[in-house]
């Protein structure tokens, strides 16, 4: 039995214990375990035991009871010193039995021991256990403070020479485990970017060979892992390709396969592909790298023969909108990032654009996306060595942006300083469509003059737009 040393936060500490008193196992399983050993603190720890969901409840009587069904409580914690809140995961031994329709794990079994729990983990470095409920207790304070502990490992599978190795490898046999559970196929590639590990050969031909079957799965499943593929890498482009090469990104976003050996004759080195995944590895985490992924997806069908690609920030837009609500994304996720690629091929000029232009920029883009885009341009222009335009220039134009931002205050409707019920009073006027009508024209006339943003000056305004639409 091999011995390590750990260290584990103090409310980990407290789960283990209350488990050990009355006598039921407790082990540290799953990723939490996994990044202990690679030096990295976990978000959250997970704990496999052979106490029932009632006798968890008995223990702990605050747990959450968001998956009693296949075994599992959530005990919450709060660290009164660092005023932050935790969560630790307590399954009983379990094994998921016919993934029906490759949907969910249609039923658990409930398994006498660690060593057949771990048998249904996906890769061996996910498949060790470190026993916890035999530990020497003594003092300890529940709360993030980290203990250093003794364990005994339980590494069925040579889970910790693979994690020195930097292999990734299905747990058993690839084939069984693949058509098992077929999203284990796009967590490898998530591995493969997370940790940067290799994935190991017969692991590898049995992704490809299984790979069909991800067309059984529900969406959401895929697109949870690929969220993490995508934020929880220092470089997401090590995922998408090992996505490409097993053929599962053309089941799930062909469009992206498509721009794979698209060359771009005006200002690029690279095939649309490959200038995509440099940019997505580029830009920071969250909707700026979406955006990354899908800022040229247009390009393949926009090409035209003169090398430009006329078009392909809108069109690419659109796309983008039906790939994100295809896998099914939030929609405040899916507005920003379709705005991001609508307008990335913005062109400031110091000296071109007048204010007006700069308000018209800010109101399209949106206050709260500008940062957003000028991060993607600045990723894409990065990586690219034949870029003409200098992020120089873009330090002008946040400084125009912020000037314009300081000396006005109207940039959307309910900026004005009339709103609808101002002009229903004063021109008599039943809700309808006119009244948002005249709000448009209104803003218009303040996004080429600030100085129109009075009371007053709105009403006349109002007054002539109304008797100019009456004569019409
Ligand atoms: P993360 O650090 O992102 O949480 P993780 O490895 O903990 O990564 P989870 O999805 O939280 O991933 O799953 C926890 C553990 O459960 C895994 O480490 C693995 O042992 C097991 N597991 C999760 N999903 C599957 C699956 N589809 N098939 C087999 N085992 C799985
Ligand atoms: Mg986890």
């Amino acid at each position: 039995m091999e011995k390590l040393s750990i260290k584990i936060p103090g409310y980990v500490v407290d789960v283990a214990s209350k488990l050990a008193a009355p006598g039921f196992q407790a082990y540290l399983v799953g990723g939490s375990l996994r990044d202990i050993l690679l030096g990295r603190l976990p978000l959250d720890y997970d704990i496999a035991t052979d106490a029932t969901v009632e006798q968890m409840s008995e223990i702990f009587k605050n747990a959450k009871h968001v998956g009693a069904a296949f075994g599992t409580v959530v005990v919450p914690y709060l660290c009164k010193k660092h005023k932050t809140h935790h969560e630790v995961e307590v399954t009983t031994f379990r094994v998921e039995r016919e993934y029906e329709d490759y949907r969910h794990p249609s039923k658990v079994e409930f398994v006498k021991d660690i060593h057949a729990d771990l048998s249904r983990r996906d890769f061996t470095i996910n498949a060790m256990a470190a026993r916890l409920d035999n530990l020497d207790f003594g003092t300890y304070k529940v709360g993030d403070t980290l203990y250093e502990y003794e364990v005994e490992l339980i590494d069925d599978y040579s889970g910790l020479s693979d994690l020195k190795r930097k292999v990734i490898r299905a747990v058993g046999d690839p084939n069984e485990r693949f058509s098992e559970d077929p999203l284990r196929i796009i967590r490898a590639c998530r591995f493969r970017a997370t940790l940067e590990f290799e994935i190991e050969r017969a692991t590898f031909e049995a992704m490809k060979r299984h790979v069909e079957k991800l067309r059984f799965i529900a969406v959401e499943r895929f697109t949870q892992e690929f969220i993490k593929l995508l934020n929880h890498a220092r470089r997401p482009s090590l995922g998408i390709d090992c996505l490409l090469k097993i053929g599962a990104l053309k089941i799930f976003i062909p469009e992206l396969v498509s721009t794979v050996g698209v060359e771009q004759p005006l200002g690029h080195i690279h095939d649309v592909y490959t200038h995509t995944l440099k940019v997505v590895d580029a830009a920071p985490p969250g909707v700026v790298r979406l955006a990354a992924l899908f800022h040229d997806i247009a390009k393949p069908q926009t090409a035209r023969e003169d090398g430009h690609f006329y078009g392909h920030d809108i069109k690419g837009a659109k796309m983008t909108e039906e790939i994100l609500r295809r896998l099914k994304f939030p929609k405040s996720v899916i507005k920003k990032v379709v705005t991001l690629v609508k307008e990335h091929m913005f062109y400031y000029l110091p000296g071109t654009w007048t204010d007006s232009a700069v308000r018209r920029f800010i109101r399209r883009v949106g206050q709260d996306n500008i940062e957003d885009l000028f991060a993607l341009r600045i990723a894409d222009a990065k990586v690219n060595p034949e870029s003409e335009w200098e992020p120089k220039e873009l330090k002008m134009f946040r400084e125009h942006i912020r000037k314009v931002l300081e000396e006005d205050n109207a940039f959307k409707v309910t900026d004005l300083k009339v709103n609808g019920h101002d002009l229903m009073r004063e021109f008599n006027l039943k809700p309808g469509p006119i009244i948002g009508e005249i709000l448009r024209y209104l803003l218009e006339r303040v996004l080429d003059n600030p100085e129109l943003n009075e009371k007053e000056k709105l009403i006349e305004l109002a007054r002539e737009y109304l008797e100019r639409a009456q004569k019409s």
